[in-house]
């Protein structure tokens, strides 16, 4: 009897660390944190490295990764991704200790000793970790990110980890369809929801750009230096903009990474385009002269809690000409969701006269999207609903066992499921 033993990501979003066992030994899918109100990182539960056959990593987030480099400390357990995957953990991790260095248990010595351990993995690909045999599907969340098929004692588990079914000016969509599998854990973030159209948000996005700039004025747009950033700019180079485009902070280095590793890239023509195109900003003289003209900064970080766009917000808030246009998820307690809510920011509360939208570029499946993906996955016994709030996935819940006949479970962390 296999056993799966959730360590994080249960009754939650985020903090991902999945546990498959037998006889004993383990593989670990995911090993990432949550950060608390004070931005301090909180762990999964623990395993022991030398239990491990080995880790798979699904994708690059910190939600997904920043626990990892934890596990290699006296032994080195394998360690597994595609190769755009470990190269974008590598300056994620690095970052992640640069912020919250004394609160974590690990150093640059240990990022640097998991990522050269590890050992890359395409779609498709099959790995064989004693008992475990593992492949990698794409899921279409970010560049390079990966669900993973495990087999283990006759039966086959499907880790969906983040997943997104509609195309993206980044990635296409998840590549599920036809997959065999007993059991599926699949995240539930937007169990409860779905997102409008996306061409529909795209259009709403640009108008609202050309608006402001046509206007005199310039358009923030605070974002992840993982793949948000990125979907941006190949959105404004689709579409093309008389303006000029600032790209601020880390998005740059993973845009670099994203060329290197083109074959995760849906369009790696409209990319370098944008790369070539748009002016990455080089210090403070760019920094000074970007908002003081008419054009677009897309700038980290993507909650403006911190990093460049904070920076411009601070210089551009106060014109109402200007734009600060959100493309994310903005978590309570953060500037972004400060500003959404309050139309204020800052201890100080300085109001934001500038155009404030909100635009939902979510690269998570929504509610149909899920009930569509399992509709696709065969034979499949049971799903088990990880990576979402317990109100969400109490509604996805019912309509998969309502609507697919199909038994649904909803771990909390620690519990476990034998398949
Ligand atoms: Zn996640
Ligand atoms: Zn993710």
């Amino acid at each position: 009897m296999a056993l799966l033993r959730v360590l994080g990501s249960g009754k939650e979003v985020g903090r991902a660390a999945i546990l498959v066992e037998h006889r004993g030994r383990g593989l670990l899918l995911d090993y990432g944190v949550n950060f608390n109100e004070d931005d301090i990182p909180i762990f999964p539960e623990h395993v022991r490295p030398r239990d491990l056959e080995g880790i798979v990593l699904t994708h690059s987030h910190l939600d997904h990764i920043g626990a990892a480099p934890s596990l290699f400390t006296s032994i080195t357990p394998e360690i597994m991704a595609t190769p755009l995957t470990l190269d974008v953990s590598r300056i994620l991790l690095y970052d992640m200790i640069k912020l919250n260095g004394p609160y974590l248990p690990f150093d640059e010595q240990s990022v640097d000793d998991m990522i050269s351990s590890g050992k890359t993995l395409h779609y498709g690909e099959e790995v064989n970790l004693g008992d475990f045999t593992v492949t990698l599907h794409d899921s279409g969340h970010i560049p390079g990110s990966a669900s993973v098929l495990v087999e283990v004692n006759g039966r086959r588990l499907l880790y969906t980890s983040d997943l997104n079914n509609i195309e993206t000016k980044l990635v296409g969509p998840a590549r599920l369809d036809g997959l065999k599998a007993d059991v599926v854990v699949i995240e539930s973030t937007y169990g409860a929801s779905n997102h409008p159209p996306r061409l529909e948000t795209e259009k709403r996005f640009i108008d609202s750009v050309t608006e402001v700039v046509e206007n005199g004025g310039t358009v923030l747009v605070p974002a992840f230096s993982v793949s948000r950033g990125q979907e941006i700019m190949c959105l404004l180079a689709e579409r093309g903009i008389d303006y000029p485009v600032w790209v601020d902070g880390m998005i740059r280095q993973v845009s670099e990474l994203y060329m290197l590793h083109s074959q995760y890239i849906r369009s790696p023509g409209l990319l370098s385009r944008a790369v070539s195109e748009f002016r990455f900003i080089r210090g403070w003289q760019d920094r000074r002269k970007a908002y003081r003209k008419p054009g677009v900064i897309i700038a980290s970080a993507g909650m403006l809690k911190g990093g460049p766009s904070l920076y411009y917000l601070k210089k551009m808030a106060t014109n109402e000409r200007n734009g600060v246009f959100m493309v994310s998820y903005q978590a309570p307690g953060t500037t972004g969701r400060q500003i959404l809510e309050e139309g204020v920011f800052g201890e100080e509360r300085i109001p934001v006269l500038a155009r404030v939208e909100w635009f939902d570029f979510s690269s998570h499946i929504d509610q149909n999207g899920i009930v569509k993906v399992l509709r696709g996955i065969n034979s499949v016994e049971k799903v088990v609903l990880v990576h979402g709030d317990p109100g969400a996935q109490e509604v996805l819940a019912s309509r998969i066992r309502e609507e697919l006949g199909i038994d649904v479970e909803l771990p909390a962390n620690g519990d476990s499921i034998e398949f």
